[in-house]
């Protein structure tokens, strides 16, 4: 466990916190080069812990299941950003490496951390102010003008907890509505496209990026991604160098997923990164030469990271909630290649599974 060396030897031992669908895409690529997985999630028969060597049935922050976790595992990395700090402290003074590394969650835990951090380094985003009271409101409603719009700092995500403040009347209704939570207040990112760029940092310092995708979501959750997208060498080249930047400041380990806006005269802004594999990075799993999931297994062993080159145009769909339901149409698509979550009960909105449909790169 402790001083894991590495590159790790196949046979090593990789933790994962959180048993979801990105826990179960990394564990099926960690077991394709040769290293067991343990899942570590409060569910038991979690889809992840479905397709590990093993599972530990704990809460994350149950001491005695970390225990457990850090003397099974050469390394440990996460699913989720939502992982408490205090669980990553704890496998750490037990000698545990964690990957990506405290710096990394700290930052995408807390929205005004995270675009602190933005500005510290000199990565563009939209302009914003902390939130935590009636009078620090009405200051950054001030400043940042309205429209803008109102977002929780923690615990946030597909849209959840945001309210828009349409005129500077409505900023204590908007308040109320995520009720009344230290916040963050953003202006109004005039974008024409949202993208993303997937990125990875090895445990040398090497980065690799992925091509830039293309997203489109409804009611704020993430529908579609369209990939690669169609950008100019100035975009792609303004991408990469906003990833090599965050990457490089965190002293990151690990794929990152980095949500971008893309302006009008093609200025990239970046709306959040997630210290994680991302959704919008599924597309590699058939239109890459090595996809995210192996990807950041290999950065966390300490291998060589794989190349990022595509192999075709893809669309990915989530499958939300009953969608799943035609996956015997979906696999009888000879273009589309389909992936379930092993997820059970398949509420509205709940991500199941997703396809990616394929075409040639020169179609
Ligand atoms: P988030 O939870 O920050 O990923 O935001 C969810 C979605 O809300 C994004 O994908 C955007 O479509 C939209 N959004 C977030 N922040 C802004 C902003 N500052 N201006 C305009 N739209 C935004």
């Amino acid at each position: 466990m402790t001083d894991a060396p590495f590159p790790l030897v196949p046979g090593s031992t990789i933790g994962i916190l959180g048993g979801g669908q990105l826990g179960r895409m990394l564990a099926l690529a960690a077991a394709r080069l040769g290293f067991d997985v343990v899942i570590l999630d409060p569910e038991d028969g979690s889809p992840a812990g479905r397709v590990a060597a093993r599972q530990i049935v704990a809460a994350y922050d149950d001491r005695w299941a970390l225990k457990r976790l850090a003397e099974a595992c050469d390394v440990v990395t996460y699913e989720f950003e939502n992982v408490p700090a205090d669980t990553v402290a704890e496998l750490t003074a037990l000698g545990c490496v964690v990957a990506p590394g405290a710096k990394a969650l700290a930052a995408a835990q807390d929205r005004v951390v995270e675009k602190s951090f933005m500005a510290e380094i000199g990565v563009p985003t939209v302009a914003f102010a902390a939130v935590q009271d009636s009078d620090s409101l009405a200051a950054a409603v001030a400043k940042i003008g309205a429209p803008s719009l109102l977002k929780t700092r923690r615990e946030g995500y597909d849209g959840k907890g945001q309210a828009w403040i349409q005129r500077a009347g409505d900023a204590e209704a908007a308040f109320e509505k995520i009720g009344r939570q230290a916040a963050i207040l953003e202006a109004p990112a005039d974008f024409g496209r949202e993208l993303s760029v997937i990125a990875a940092r090895g445990r040398d310092g090497e980065i690799a990026c992925y091509p830039l995708s293309e997203n489109h979501h409804e009611g704020g959750v993430l529908r579609r991604t369209v990939a690669p997208a169609r950008v100019t060498p100035a975009t792609r080249d303004q991408a990469e160098a906003i990833a090599a930047k965050i990457l490089t400041a965190l002293d990151y380990v690990g794929v990152i997923g980095v949500e971008l806006f893309e302006l009008a005269g093609g200025k990239l802004l970046v709306n959040e990164f997630a210290p994680r594999v991302h959704n919008t990075g599924h597309w590699t799993q058939d239109g890459c030469e090595v996809d995210q999931f192996e990807q950041h297994i290999r950065a966390v062993a300490g291998w060589p990271l794989g190349p990022t080159q595509p192999l075709a145009h893809v669309e990915m769909t989530n499958l939300l909630g009953p969608d799943v339901e035609a996956w015997k149409k979906l696999a009888a698509e000879p273009e589309t290649r389909v992936h379930l979550y092993g997820k059970g009960e398949a509420r509205p909105g709940r991500k199941m599974g997703h396809v990616n449909r394929l075409r040639g790169l020169k179609d």
